[in-house]
């Protein structure tokens, strides 16, 4: 079994304070989980802050975005090393967000991947069909291209260290999560694809998480299916009570398969 790993994505919310509370909440409710990444991805402008409350603990911290480039006219971007500068080991690459309101596409997406392994930062790639592709039967053409695009040109060696999001995007903030077995059949289809593309030991190191409305009442059924290896949790992180009790169903998950 894979360590799971639960991130949460702020988005462009809370204030600093809120965030250095949250983060201050997150690091005390998992002290003395094991065997689960935890990670929290705040708005750039807060990552020091919230890296100094989490400095010492083992919570993760990633940022939503960088820029491929190093430096230069870039206005508004932020660098794989400024972000490093400032606490991030992690880094969500090709959210749908970032693909569909600020259009980034999937080459931009592989500029990203390509840099943020130069730079030793760990991306959590996001893929995920819109909800008229789901409608048109064409989501496994979506991930396909999505998942070969963006890892076009990436060393096996780094892409066994990626991780996943796979995030429908008609479940993201809707309140409308994929079922488990729609999102397994997505995730084992990922699976097949990495292992036809790497082989067998890259494709079986590959941690591949579900978004999309992820709650403390779905956790648990998601991550009980054999390829879903964590989960990016968007509105339910921002309260530490619904994000620790998702935590919680990852620590009993790893408990009892022991
Ligand atoms: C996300 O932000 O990646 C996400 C999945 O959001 P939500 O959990 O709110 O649907």
């Amino acid at each position: 079994m894979l360590r799971p790993f639960i991130a949460g994505n702020w988005k462009m919310n809370l204030t600093l304070k809120e965030s250095r509370e949250l983060a201050g909440s997150v690091r005390d409710g998992t002290e003395g989980i094991t065997g689960v990444d935890v990670g929290v991805c705040p708005p750039s402008v807060f990552l020091e802050d919230v890296y100094s409350v989490l400095e010492g603990s083992s919570v993760i911290l990633g940022a939503q975005n960088m820029h491929w480039e190093d430096k230069g006219a870039f206005t508004g971007e932020v660098s794989g090393d400024m972000i490093k500068e400032v606490g991030c080991t992690h880094v969500i690459l090709g959210h749908s967000e970032r693909r569909h309101v600020f259009g980034e596409t999937d080459s931009m997406i592989n500029s990203k991947l390509r840099t943020a392994f130069t730079k030793g930062i760990m991306p959590i790639f996001c893929l995920g069909e819109r909800l008229e592709e789901r409608e048109s039967g064409s989501t496994f053409e979506v991930i396909e291209r999505q998942l070969r695009a963006g890892l076009a040109g990436l060393r096996p060696e780094d892409v066994s260290r990626l991780t996943i999001a796979y995030e429908p995007v008609w479940a993201i903030g809707t309140g409308k999560n994929a079922t488990s077995t729609q999102a397994q059949e997505v995730h084992g289809r990922i699976r097949a694809l990495l292992k036809e593309s790497y082989g067998e030991d890259v494709s079986a190191s590959v941690r591949i998480l579900y978004g999309g409305s992820v709650k403390p009442d779905n956790a648990v059924e998601l991550l009980a299916q054999p390829d879903i290896n964590g989960l990016l949790v968007g509105g339910a992180s921002l309260k530490s009570d619904s994000f620790l009790e998702i935590i919680s169903a990852a620590f009993e998950q790893v408990r009892s398969a022991v």
